[in-house]
């Protein structure tokens, strides 16, 4: 018998895929999970852009978003800040990728950027758009030491690597 969804006990397909969907004039792309119905889904991140959309994504006319990032960096409860970095990896402004991203680095070219630390998410986020990483990078780094900030273009995993040695 097919589950159905916690929520909205609608039938529930249990393979985890991506819902990628228009809001408000944005272009949200969120992975669902087996315990859920991409529609939930989708009506979860539609609540959080309501949420936060006017102070935070600055929806006004044509886009791309203006985020605010000086909201981001004051926001210091662990919850909303999960939420508005939801919000921008769902909207395309964060990435867990590397490639074509951009990083913050600092005078040993060690990354610096953006990493919540938080204790349900351990990754560290890269900056699709340069004026993001800019912006974060002044606002919180400053002239406090030195940093720069770098696009990444080409990056081969250890497993596409390893994969290429064995094949010769
Ligand atoms: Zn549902």
């Amino acid at each position: 018998m097919a589950k159905s969804c916690p929520k909205c006990r609608e039938k529930l397909s249990e393979t985890p895929e991506r819902v990628v969907f228009p809001y408000e004039g944005l272009g949200l792309s969120v992975l669902k999970n087996g315990f859920e119905c991409a529609s939930c889904k989708r009506k979860e991140y539609e609540d959080k852009v309501d949420k936060y959309s006017q102070d935070f994504i600055g929806l006004q006319g044509p886009h791309p978003p203006e985020i605010n990032w000086q909201m981001y960096i004051d926001e210091h409860s662990d919850k909303e800040k999960e939420e508005l970095t939801d919000i921008l990896l769902a909207i395309g402004i964060l990435s867990i990728e590397s490639k074509d991203s951009w990083e913050i680095v600092d005078g040993s070219s060690r990354t610096i950027g953006l990493n919540l630390g938080l204790p349900s998410s351990g990754s560290y986020f890269y900056f699709k758009r340069k004026k993001d990483a800019l912006q974060y990078a002044c606002l919180i780094y400053d002239d406090h030491y030195k940093w720069e900030a770098r696009h990444i273009g080409e990056v081969v995993s250890r497993d596409e690597a390893l994969f290429e040695k064995s094949e010769t």
